[in-house]
């Protein structure tokens, strides 16, 4: 499990060995200017024009013109640069010219960015209309022949980024025919090199856009084509390098890494050929459907490059399956761009008509036409790994009795939190501040635990129990079930009496061997406290015989800041639970020292010093603040290799008592980056735990584990 499986080809690709080599050759044999006259210059020319040969033969450009770049951005600028000032010289000289810029749905946001920003500058004012694309992610054929006559350039890709969706470019190029369009047409050929044929010349095509780094070449070196008769205007002028294409020293190692490439694509036998890789994808394919139960994949395969995956899973956010991936160090992407408390849908596919679940929760997995079958044997091992970790933490359904859960745990939606409160011991479990957003999962966990929910309640009056009440059926318990039998907070009617430590008497309800208490404060605020109780159990005897001392109280519920009513009654370690945590400080206590008094880099170990620290730190404890999940997958191993203990920053608050009661021994945290596990830190030193730290940039970061 030391080494990265790398599934994020789309993303970019590591270097061909061979390119490698020939960069190397190229900085340090051949690095004369291909522009100088001298042999130093010739040897750096031949290497320039071989490639250029090379790349001509496999795009099949024929008579067109074809230059080196920074990569396909680049291309795609030139190429819209060169189509729009050629329409405006053709307005200039009174001709009719169309006044639409089409583009795909699907497009690579470089398409239609440029497009907006060079009719701007241009002063064109040209209006710029998606072409829409049906479920399979393919460009409306019907649409794009009713709109062709009025379009000025059209811009399709030949395979998308996310999906892999395989573009009908000779559909398109009929219909863009049949219509007798003189639109310009550029075609963004990005994740097409090396997969598709391509045989540009052969087909009306005016500009064809590529990046190296997509095909074992490194990044910064690209490839732009322009058919023989279509308008070219330069977006880099200068020294007039590459006849005057493009100007500015070639990128000579991209150029000679790139060739290396290109030679491997001419000379057949290192990339895998399309059946070995759709076997590839469908082995991946298999392995997510049984680990995953119920994925679907958001793409049909058919029409797809066999290179990519992209699918989601009903329950799971992006954020959870990349994060479990990237624990197991299977490196995907998420189909959408996703932020800690939200994801946001992939607009690719929102444009293919999928449901929200499925876009906001995409995961891509990519790979390139090296793939081996070692790579993928070890993928669907991880895969697997994933699956079981998944279930073991009641993300996803599962058969297996799971682990007893026992303890505080928070759950966060949108800076809003609901907290559960379970106990193992008698199989049961209590919802505060229940979000609506949160039913499925709490429904799927409680389902998963086989647990008994024995109250709901709110913080405040008349929050949404009746969603969760249904959705838990017969894991409710009987007496909680009707809104006849609890009042407007869910307080079930049925609580016996406490004494609390300024002498009021409040009402109570066992909890295992714990007792919860309401402090009710007004018609509107309600608190409850979680403690071990002295005297009588609940209901035996007088009421008002079980007494919870302040320092006995652990938790206090306490939902928006009401515990200025708590101060008799709790102890100044009494953990604050809210209902509202939009800036993840989980809790806090009476005692806590305000926020802005501790310094971000003071609370930071460097990972390299790591062994020095537990050196002199014997006692100290590692701990991952990544989710069971993600800790069950990366095989409970932290930073360097070192045996960690995972607490969640779900189950902080729980901890928390613990640490802050007991010998505060030191405590190192860890997470994947240094996000989650700095704001665990802060919480400590903010509740008076001064022996906390974290790991700068998180395992990501940290040395790889020695070898034992
Ligand atoms: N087009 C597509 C389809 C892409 O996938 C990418 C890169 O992600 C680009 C364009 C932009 O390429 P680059 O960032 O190499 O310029």
């Amino acid at each position: 499990m030391t080494t990265d499986i790398y599934l994020d080809g789309n993303a970019t690709s590591a270097i061909l060995p061979a390119a490698l080599a020939a960069a190397v050759d190229a900085m340090a044999e051949r690095y004369g200017n291909p522009s100088s006259s001298h042999g130093g210059g010739l040897r750096a020319k031949a290497v320039l024009d071989g490639v250029h040969r090379r790349a001509a033969r496999v795009l099949g450009v024929g008579a067109g013109r074809l230059m080196f770049n920074s990569g396909a951005t680049e291309g795609i600028q030139t190429a819209v640069l060169s189509a729009l000032c050629a329409l405006r010289e053709r307005q200039a000289r009174g001709e009719a010219t169309g006044t639409l810029l089409l583009y795909g749905a699907t497009e690579h946001k470089a398409v239609p960015e440029s497009l907006a920003h060079w009719s701007r500058l241009l002063g064109l004012h040209l209006q710029l209309r998606a072409i829409p694309v049906d479920h399979d992610g393919r460009h409306d054929l019907a649409m794009l022949r009713g709109c062709a006559g009025q379009a000025a350039l059209v811009c399709t890709m030949a395979a998308n980024n996310e999906t892999g969706a395989i573009s009908d470019l000779a559909g398109i190029e009929a219909a863009l025919r049949a219509s007798g369009s003189a639109a310009y047409w550029l075609v963004d050929g990005v994740q097409a090199l090396g997969k598709l044929d391509l045989n540009l010349a052969a087909s009306r095509i005016d500009y064809a856009a590529f990046s190296g780094h997509k095909l074992y070449a490194p990044k910064g070196i690209g490839m732009l084509y322009v058919r023989a008769d279509a308008p070219f205007t330069a977006l880099i002028v200068g020294g007039g390098q590459q006849g005057a294409l493009r100007s500015g020293t070639e990128n000579m190692a991209g150029i000679a890494a790139l060739g290396a490439v290109l030679e491997a694509l001419e000379r057949g036998g290192v990339f895998r050929g399309y059946a070995e890789l759709n076997a590839a994808r469908a082995r991946l394919a298999d392995s997510l459907r049984a680990a995953l139960p119920g994925v679907v994949f958001n793409q049909t395969f058919a029409t797809s490059l066999p290179t990519t995956l992209n699918f989601s899973v009903p329950g799971l956010s992006s954020r959870e399956l990349m994060d479990v991936f990237d624990a197991a160090r299977v490196r995907v992407s998420s189909g959408s761009a996703c932020s800690a408390a939200k994801a946001t849908p992939s607009y690719v596919l929102d444009a293919m008509g999928l449901a929200p679940w499925r876009s906001g929760g995409a995961i891509r997995m990519s790979f390139g036409p090296l793939i081996d079958d070692a790579t993928i044997d070890e993928a669907c091992l991880r895969i697997a790994r994933c699956g079981a970790a998944l279930r073991a933490s009641c993300l996803i359904p599962s058969n297996r009795a799971p682990q007893q859960h026992d303890g505080v745990v928070q759950l966060g939606v949108d800076g809003a939190c609901s907290w559960l409160l379970l106990d193992a011991a008698s199989r049961s479990c209590i919802v505060i501040d229940p979000l609506p957003a949160l039913t499925e999962r709490i429904e799927a966990y409680v389902r998963c635990q086989n647990y008994r929910v024995s109250a709901i309640l709110g913080s405040s009056p008349g929050s949404d129990r009746t969603t969760l009440v249904q959705a838990l059926g017969r894991h409710i318990a009987r007496d909680i079930s009707g809104d006849a039998d609890c009042d407007a907070f869910g307080w079930p009617a049925a609580g016996a009496g406490v004494t609390l430590a300024d002498g009021g008497l409040v009402a109570g309800i066992e909890f295992g061997a714990r007792v919860l208490a309401r402090v009710r404060h007004d018609d509107a605020r309600a608190s409850y406290l979680l403690g071990a109780a002295t005297g009588a159990r609940l209901g035996d005897g007088a009421d008002g015989a079980a007494r919870l001392v302040a320092a006995d109280v652990r938790f206090a519920f306490t939902g928006h800041a009401a515990q200025s009513g708590l101060a008799g009654v709790i102890g100044l370690d009494t953990l604050l639970c809210p209902a509202r945590d939009p800036h993840n400080q989980f809790c806090t206590s009476l005692r806590a020292a305000p926020p802005a008094d501790l310094a971000a880099a003071e609370l930071e170990l460097d990972a390299d010093a790591l062994d020095a620290f537990f050196l002199q730190h014997p006692g100290a404890q590692l701990i991952d603040v990544r989710e069971p999940y993600e800790y069950a997958a990366a095989a409970a191993v932290g930073p360097g290799g070192r045996p960690a203990r995972s607490v969640p920053l779900s189950r902080l608050t729980d901890q928390l008592d613990g640490w802050l009661r007991g010998e505060r021994l030191p405590l190192v945290f860890f997470c994947r980056s240094g996000n989650r596990s700095i704001k665990a830190v802060q919480c400590l030193r903010r509740l008076g735990h001064g022996a906390a730290w974290h790991v700068a940039g998180g395992v990501a970061l940290a040395p790889p584990a020695r070898a034992a």
